[in-house]
């Protein structure tokens, strides 16, 4: 998967000793942060260090990137990566940082770029994911999902869970799994349930997921893992299979977590 130089690259970053004041911003801003045990934290920690070295990170409207700005942004990117057998996004090279709502990106997809969400003139965007570039993010935006999950929305789980299902260069709502079996059982039900979503928005009722997942395969698998980590009771109660495909990919049980360590927030 990568070789012993970018091995050893990255064992003297995580030697470094995880600084406090990164830990003080991810105990403000990353709400999920508490409710994980202690070495997931040590685990989530490594991913930032590396993540954050090996990312280039770009402010663009005026901003300029600070430390809370990559903290904040990392540590809710790697939360996505840590049950999972990865090697980075190694599909993201950089990091474009917005201050506020973007109306209009200035950057434009270059030649040998896929954009995943269609760049619509006039259209708010709170972030976007290139299948060979950047991913953009919207600081206010993502400030206030990360501290308040009980919105349900998470630009940063939205746009890397798009980059994850571009690792096999297919944004079709279908990351890399693990087996046959789960492929098998990830098709069956995430169609179940993407029609279910459709036969209910063309109703006008209203669904547990938003409507936004009804747009195509791959908007579902971002919204649906936005969902999935801030408001896992909610998928469970209304799609319990749902739920559970994404469990076995991400490897991780948001609802257990949530149950067992309250944090003080609403399950
Ligand atoms: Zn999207």
């Amino acid at each position: 998967m990568f070789n012993w130089l970018t091995k050893r690259r990255r064992k003297k970053i995580t030697e470094k000793p995880f600084p406090d004041s990164w830990e003080e911003i991810i105990q403000q801003n990353v709400a999920h942060y508490c409710m994980l045990e202690d070495d997931e934290r040590s685990h989530l920690q490594d991913l930032i260090q590396v993540f954050i070295s090996e990312k280039t990170w770009e402010g663009a409207g005026g901003l300029e990137i600070t430390d809370e700005i990559q903290v904040t942004i990392s540590a809710q990117a790697c939360l996505l990566l840590l049950g999972l057998e990865h090697n980075f996004y190694q599909n993201v090279e950089s990091i474009i940082v917005y201050p506020s709502t973007v109306i209009s990106p200035q950057r434009q997809p270059g030649f040998f770029e896929n954009t995943i969400t269609p760049v619509e003139p006039e259209q708010p965007i709170l972030g976007q994911a290139f299948r060979r570039g950047p991913v953009i993010i919207v600081w206010d935006a993502a400030l206030r999902s990360g501290r308040h999950p009980e919105g349900g929305h998470n630009v940063i789980y939205h746009e890397f869970a798009h980059k994850l299902d571009m690792l096999d260069h297919t944004p079709d709502g279908t990351p890399p799994l693990h087996s046959s079996d789960e492929y098998r059982d990830w098709v069956q039900i995430c169609s179940h349930e993407y029609l279910r979503l459709r036969h209910d928005i063309e109703k006008g009722k209203k669904s547990f997921l938003n409507n936004y997942a009804g747009t195509n395969e791959a908007e579902f698998f971002a919204v649906a893992t936005e969902q999935f980590f801030d408001q896992p009771r909610v998928m469970l109660n209304h799609a319990p299979d749902l739920y559970r495909v994404l469990q076995e990919y991400y490897r991780q049980d948001p609802d257990e977590r949530i149950s067992r360590k309250n944090c003080g927030r609403q399950k």
